[in-house]
């Protein structure tokens, strides 16, 4: 799902769940459950890993259809699919990555690195107890009607498209935005 996020990281499988002081999981305001601070979490804060099954392209164009039957039949639809590099993905799918839980936002208090091959969510400015995490999906242009976002930030555009190509999204008026998500489909 995210752009550009490690041209090699080594993921391994987590044999228990991920944990981190800084967070705790509960109901969320914009999707689902969601992570919230358990304590002020400084800027530049390495705030959970998250993690995964490393999988082909091709297993995750696969993984990616049976999410959309899933969302036909109106069950679970949320994405954990990144793009890792060129030829590989991962999937954090797993009850054990706790990160999965962390919804995307038009205003995002996180952002995604890669230290030393492995991938954060790190605090991109200070966040205060309470507060819910979330990061930039980072979703592709032509995407944008598969992914409804209900963020609430002002200058959310009601579908999640990353950040730098959200432009694209707003010179849709609003009508026709709703017409084709209806529709399912962006073209
Ligand atoms: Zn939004």
């Amino acid at each position: 799902m995210h752009a550009s996020v490690a041209r090699s990281a080594k993921i391994a499988r987590p044999r228990r769940p991920t944990d981190s002081r800084w967070i705790t999981a509960g109901q969320s305001a914009i999707h689902g459950r969601g992570v919230y601070a358990r304590e002020p979490i400084p800027d530049g804060t390495p705030v959970i890993e998250y993690t995964g099954e490393r999988i082909t392209k091709a297993e995750a164009a696969r993984r990616e259809t049976q999410r959309l039957a899933r969302q036909r039949r109106g069950g679970d639809d949320s994405v954990y699919i990144f793009n890792l590099t060129n030829r590989h993905d991962l999937d954090g799918r797993t009850r054990r990555n706790v990160a999965r839980l962390i919804n995307h936002s038009c205003a995002p208090n996180c952002r995604i690195e890669v230290v030393r091959g492995r991938v954060w969510i790190t605090a991109r400015r200070d966040i205060p107890a309470g507060a819910e995490l979330t990061f930039d999906y980072g979703f592709a242009f032509p995407d944008w009607a598969l992914h409804p976002c209900r963020c609430g930030s002002p200058r959310c555009p009601g579908f999640i498209v990353a950040s730098a190509q959200r432009w694209r999204l707003r010179r849709i008026p609003r009508a026709e935005r709703t017409r084709r998500a209806a529709l399912g489909r962006a073209r």
